[in-house]
C-alpha cells in the first residue's frame, strides 16, 4: 500500500506526495477528492454523479459543471471506454519513472461520457490507437502507487 492511502485518515496535515524521487508537494484530501481515493484503495474507479441532471462527471467537484447542483454522489465506473487520445513517454522526467518507459498516457472516453487521464497499457501485441478498446484495470506502477489503468487488448477485452 503506498504512503498516500496509509496516511488518508489525518486531513489536517498534508501528506508527502512523491512520483518516485521527484517531490510533488503536500497533497491534503478535500470532501471533493476523498471518496475518489477511498475508492481508489478498494481498487473501484468512481466519476461523481450528479442527481439532478443524471450526469457524471470527472475531475471530481462539489458542484456540478453543468446544473450547479450540489447533490452529488460517487458512483462506480462501468470500467470500459475506448482510446480518446495518447501520448507516449520516451523520455521520462524522473528515474523511477524511467523505469516504465516507454510508457503511453492519455485520455479515455468512458460510456457515462468521462474522459479520463490515466496510463493506458497495451496487452497481447495489441497497439494503442485512438477509438481503440479499452478496459479498467488496477495496477501498481513504477513509482509504487497501485492506480487505475485502462488496458488495451487485455484479457478482459476477449
Ligand atoms: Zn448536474
Amino acid at each position: 500500500m503506498s504512503e498516500v492511502k496509509a496516511e488518508m485518515a489525518d486531513w489536517a496535515e498534508g501528506q508527502k506526495v512523491y512520483a518516485g524521487e521527484l517531490f510533488l508537494g503536500l497533497y491534503q484530501p478535500s470532501p471533493e477528492t476523498a471518496g475518489f481515493w477511498q475508492g481508489v484503495a478498494r481498487d473501484e474507479l468512481l466519476f461523481k454523479w450528479c442527481a439532478a441532471c443524471a450526469r457524471h462527471y470527472h475531475p471530481r467537484r462539489i458542484i456540478c459543471p453543468q446544473c450547479s447542483s450540489t447533490k452529488l454522489d460517487w458512483k462506480p465506473a462501468s470500467g470500459k471506454g475506448k482510446v480518446y487520445s495518447f501520448s507516449e513517454v520516451h523520455r521520462p522526467p524522473t528515474k523511477t519513472f524511467a523505469k516504465g518507459a516507454p510508457y503511453t498516457v492519455g485520455l479515455v472516453e468512458t460510456p457515462e461520457g468521462v474522459h479520463y487521464f490515466c496510463r493506458i497499457v497495451a496487452e497481447g501485441g495489441a497497439k494503442i490507437v485512438v477509438d481503440a478498446p479499452a478496459q479498467l484495470e488496477f495496477r501498481e506502477l513504477e513509482t509504487g502507487q497501485r492506480l487505475p489503468v485502462f488496458v488495451v487488448g487485455g484479457a478482459a477485452l476477449k
